[in-house]
């Protein structure tokens, strides 16, 4: 599935001139004062930006991971906040897409998002399970035709501005932690109340503080399928290639900051090469294998995401340990980047008031390690790779 160019083109370019006029303006306010980006948001809403992964039958663009993840890429330049919501919601569209377009409720749900420019938030977290995705303390019931939901969540990202929230809990009261659902939470059935603060070091407009939610509705709002299946088949794919193409954009920004400095530093003293464009030769190597890494990894699951042998293919152990590696990679990475950009500024990229300041997209990219804690995955990964013997066909 991808959006046909033209389509594809206009949504780039508005999300282009959003990233660099909207965002950009209201990046530094957003982060000083941990706000949610509602001017970016409102933007993308006018432009239809956040109806891009519907597909077309829906009414919605259909665009491929490759082309989600460069809208994301171009937002994160302008603001590290916005991009990670936008990020954060086309993972949770996607979701609906793939595993609930068959369903009723969900394709008229889909018809929903494009018309009405719907934002989704997501709340996998909970108090109890330590940042384990997999395993939920919290069961829906089922009475009827509808269910209740309670959820204590350790981190809920613009839950409070979402107009909807796909939460993970078990299936039922007698379920093991691990057989999960997901299910539709609207912000009109749903009462949520903020449990804890959200002042932070980085990603301060993402407004994530944790939530007790007390939530009910028609039980034709839990999501077809295992969130088993939902997890591998989607969340952690398009979460892990759509973060890791934001954290470059913010990391892209950042050496663009350089870049300016450096060519006006060149400018001052005509025909001499300033010593720093030799350190900006080196991190631009390094912004380039990064984009590469995300880039090939989009175009692999836009390669399968539409075959027969999908669902099994991104279940498997191989795919399993190529996102993992894409995440470590890629968090790893931006960080780095970041550093040596500010390395080429020096003061003036320290400085909070300069126009070449570095400290958002610093603070920002810190928080790519944590989010899913880098520790958790190679865990995962070092135990798959006990069993995993084909190493070099990852
Ligand atoms: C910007 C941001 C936005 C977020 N938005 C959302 C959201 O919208 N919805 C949501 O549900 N959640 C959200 N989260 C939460 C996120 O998904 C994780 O749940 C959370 O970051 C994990 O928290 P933790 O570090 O306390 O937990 P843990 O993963 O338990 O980590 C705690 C500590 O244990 C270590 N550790 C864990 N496992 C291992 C291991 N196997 N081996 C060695 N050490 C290990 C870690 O390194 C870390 O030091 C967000 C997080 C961030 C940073």
């Amino acid at each position: 599935m991808s959006a046909p160019t033209s389509h594809f083109d206009s949504l780039l370019n508005a999300t282009r001139e959003i990233s660099t006029s909207v965002a950009t303006q209201h990046a530094a306010d957003v982060d000083a004062q941990a706000r949610f980006p509602s001017e970016t948001i409102a933007a993308l809403r006018a432009a239809g930006v956040l109806a891009a992964p519907v597909p077309q039958r829906f009414g919605g663009a259909g665009c491929s991971m490759q082309q989600l993840a460069l809208l994301c890429a171009t937002l994160g330049q302008g603001c590290g906040s916005s991009g990670m919501v936008l990020a954060m919601h086309y993972n949770q569209v996607a979701c609906l897409v793939r595993h609930g377009a068959e369903d009723t409720f969900f394709a008229q749900y889909l018809r929903d998002i494009v018309s009405h420019q719907i934002l989704l938030a997501s709340m996998t977290s909970e108090v109890g399970t330590f940042g384990d995705t997999r395993s939920s303390v919290c069961a829906v019931e089922r009475q009827g035709e509808r269910f209740v939901l309670n959820k204590d969540a350790t981190t809920g990202s613009y839950c409070a501005h979402a107009d909807a929230i796909l939460v993970t809990c078990r299936r039922d009261a007698d379920a093991a932690s691990s057989d999960q659902v997901l299910v539709l939470v609207k912000r009109e059935d749903a009462t949520l109340t903020q449990t804890t603060t959200w002042d932070t070091l980085g990603m301060r407009g993402t407004c994530s503080p944790g939530f007790r939610l007390e939530s009910s509705g028609p039980a034709e709002q839990i999501v077809p399928g295992t969130f088993a299946d939902i997890s591998a088949q989607t969340m952690v794919p398009y979460s892990h290639i759509l973060w890791s193409a934001l954290w470059w954009g913010i990391a892209a920004d950042a050496v663009a900051r350089a870049a300016a400095y450096v060519r006006g530093e060149a400018r001052k003293k005509p025909g001499t090469v300033p010593p720093t464009a030799t350190r900006l030769a080196e991190v631009l190597t390094q912004l380039q294998a990064m984009r590469s890494q995300w880039q090939s990894l989009a175009q692999a699951f836009d390669d399968i995401a539409d075959h027969p042998e999908a669902e099994q293919e991104l279940s498997g152990m191989a795919w399993a340990l190529r996102l993992n590696n894409l995440k470590i990679a890629c968090s790893d990475a931006a960080p780095q980047i970041v550093h040596r950009a500010l390395q080429i500024l020096g003061v003036l990229g320290y400085k909070n008031d300069s126009p070449f300041s570095l400290g958002r997209h610093y603070r920002d990219v810190l928080s790519a390690s944590l989010m899913i804690s880098n520790e958790r995955i190679a865990a995962k990964s070092a135990s798959m790779l006990l069993v995993h013997k084909d190493t070099l066909g990852i």
